[in-house]
């Protein structure tokens, strides 16, 4: 039992064996409950305080504390208020060790399973690209029958190599948001011009897919200095394209923009798609997440990983994702990066 200052007034057994603090210390009036958290869960904290003097109650949700010993223990938490005043409040902790752990297992079983994926993709990708060489590189005084099995072979091949690129995409994708979730990712930030990244990407892009119409628009400024992992950041506005492509008609154009506000540059990519629900708009930032509506389903079926990816990465450069939509009015995806302050330019 505890109050919004974090005081607490009781407190069982179980929640003292769980932080490893005797019952004298939890209860001593210098003890705060929130001094015993990782500190970016003080914010959720204060949060929660604000729904229960509005609501009395609050839903569950994921802190982290600092058991005694130093050690952390993962919980759920949800309270509920006890006096009219709702000065006071019963806070019910679940200890979620075990669910952390058996995710963590999950995602580092994911890692080393797509890791062991990805070499014989490789070599598969290798071989298909010497077969291919070596039919290009023959004698061309073959019988007419040989010549045409050998064009036979050649458009199997070329097939192999079509859908061999998209399985390693997709065990690209697992990788990657299984690094992700274990913070094995890192980043290379450096300067870079967001401007030349937007403008390559697109290009890339362009060139993968002749015959669509991209739009780019760019602010007046010609530098507009980031502190990012260029490659990172290509890959999120590639994400972003690929889907549009992917699901917007064939016959309307997507548009790309960089915006640049006084604290962040926003990039957008707007395609006339078939849109979604703010249901959907919730849900497609989490991982193996995809709409099952029809218009929603790509060419070459995807992981539901794509955008969660986009948003880790994002997240990790301390920016922001978003979209803006409507079912049959298109959609607008955006992520923002902080602006470098202009000292640190080079
Ligand atoms: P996927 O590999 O399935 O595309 P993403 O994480 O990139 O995975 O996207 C998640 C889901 O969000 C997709 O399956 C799709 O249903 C929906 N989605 C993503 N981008 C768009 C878009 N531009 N228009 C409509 N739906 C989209």
């Amino acid at each position: 039992m505890t109050d919004a200052e974090g005081r607490v007034y009781e407190v069982n057994n179980h929640l003292v064996q769980m932080l490893g603090y005797s019952q004298e210390e939890l209860l001593s009036e210098t003890m705060r409950i929130q001094h015993l958290l990782v500190p970016e869960y003080r914010e959720v904290r204060a949060r929660a305080w604000k729904t229960l003097v509005s609501q009395g109650a609050s839903l569950p949700e994921e802190k982290v504390y600092v058991r005694k010993d130093g050690s952390l223990l993962p919980t759920l938490v949800a309270a509920a208020t006890i006096n009219q005043e709702r000065s006071r409040a019963l806070v019910m902790f679940l200890d979620i060790s075990d669910r952390k752990e058996a995710e963590r297992r999950k995602q580092e079983f994911l890692g080393m399973v797509s890791h062991e994926l990805r070499t014989p993709l490789t070599a598969i990708m290798g071989l298909i690209e010497l077969a291919l060489m070596q039919i290009d590189l023959r004698l061309r005084s073959l019988a007419p029958d040989a010549e045409e099995l050998i064009n036979q072979v050649e458009q199997v091949l070329k097939r192999a190599s079509g859908q061999v690129e998209i399985e390693t995409r997709l065990v690209e994708e697992l990788l990657n948001v299984s690094r992700l979730e274990l913070h094995k990712f890192e980043l290379s930030l450096r300067r870079e011009n967001l401007v030349t990244i937007v403008q390559e990407t697109v290009a890339n892009q362009q060139q993968a897919a002749r015959t669509r119409h991209i739009e780019l628009a760019l602010p007046p400024d010609a530098v507009v200095p980031v502190m990012v992992d260029a490659g990172r950041i290509g890959q999120v506005l590639t994400n972003y394209l690929t889907n549009a492509l992917k699901y917007a008609p064939v016959d309307r154009a997507i548009s790309v923009r960089l915006e640049v506000g006084a604290s962040v540059a926003r990039v957008l990519v707007r395609d006339q798609g078939p849109g979604l629900t703010l249901e959907q708009q919730q849900h497609i930032w989490e991982r193996f997440y995809q709409v099952a509506a029809p218009g929603h389903q790509g060419p070459d079926g995807g992981l539901g990983l794509g955008l969660a990816i986009a948003k880790a990465i994002i997240e990790h450069h301390h920016g922001q994702v978003g979209v803006e939509s409507a079912p049959g009015r298109g959609s607008t995806f955006w992520f923002t990066l902080p602006r470098a302050s202009k000292e640190t330019l080079e």
